[in-house]
């Protein structure tokens, strides 16, 4: 499946929710989802209920969306998350979480995810010492994520230590803000994703 290279707002609208795709413009008022929170396209303000299919449909998508994950990558979680011990759809949104892209994101070292995956694949990143430059690489818990010495002088690192890596991680992820150093301290669990997600949709559609 091709790479999506529209625009993000857009995604934002067809989902029906803010997924927080571009960092400081999310949260102010030229949000495009709040400006117009119906879905784009002429025919977008006429109400239509979707079927359960739409619906399981919606789900996956807005998943995909929300960690720029794209469908193949997405069905090999699902797989991996069917063979691990627990509830499938908890644990198809624990991987998601553990990706390298978004734990980034998620220690305020990054304004987005888009941003992170960025930063990540221009090797601005180590773990556990080690460069690492795979958005999609899978953190574990002891695991250290750290910004590389070089990189920390870099006007982008500077802002962002300023801007966003004081904002509060979950709880799974400790950091030294100084240094620009996080350590996973534990597997995320469901109940530290804070977005209004039904995995169980997810769930239904691929077990079809
Ligand atoms: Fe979505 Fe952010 Fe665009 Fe708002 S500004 S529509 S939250 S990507």
């Amino acid at each position: 499946m091709s790479k999506y290279i529209g625009p993000d707002c857009r995604l934002c609208r067809r989902e029906g929710m803010k997924l927080f795709l571009k960092g400081d413009r999310c949260y102010t008022e030229k949000c495009a989802f709040a400006k117009r929170p119906y879905p784009p396209g002429q025919h977008g303000q006429e109400r239509k209920k979707l079927s359960e299919y739409g619906m399981q449909l919606r789900e996956k998508q807005k998943v995909k969306r929300i960690y720029g994950v794209l469908e193949t990558q997405f069905r090999r979680y699902f797989e991996m998350a069917e063979k691990m011990k627990g509830i499938a759809g908890e644990n198809l949104l624990s991987l998601l979480e553990r990706r390298l892209d978004n734990v980034v994101y998620r220690l305020g070292f990054a304004a987005s995810r888009g941003e992170a995956r960025v930063l990540v694949s221009h090797a601005h990143f180590k773990v556990n010492g080690k460069t690492v430059n795979i958005p999609s690489y899978l953190v574990d818990v002891g695991d250290v994520i750290e910004v590389k010495e070089k990189s920390k002088s870099k006007p982008r690192f500077i802002e962002i230590k300023e801007k966003y890596a004081k904002r509060p991680s979950p709880k799974w992820l400790e950091k030294d803000v100084e240094n620009l150093v996080g350590k996973v301290i534990a597997l995320p669990t469901r109940e530290d994703i804070d977005m209004p997600i039904k995995e169980h949709l997810i769930v239904e559609l691929y077990s079809k």
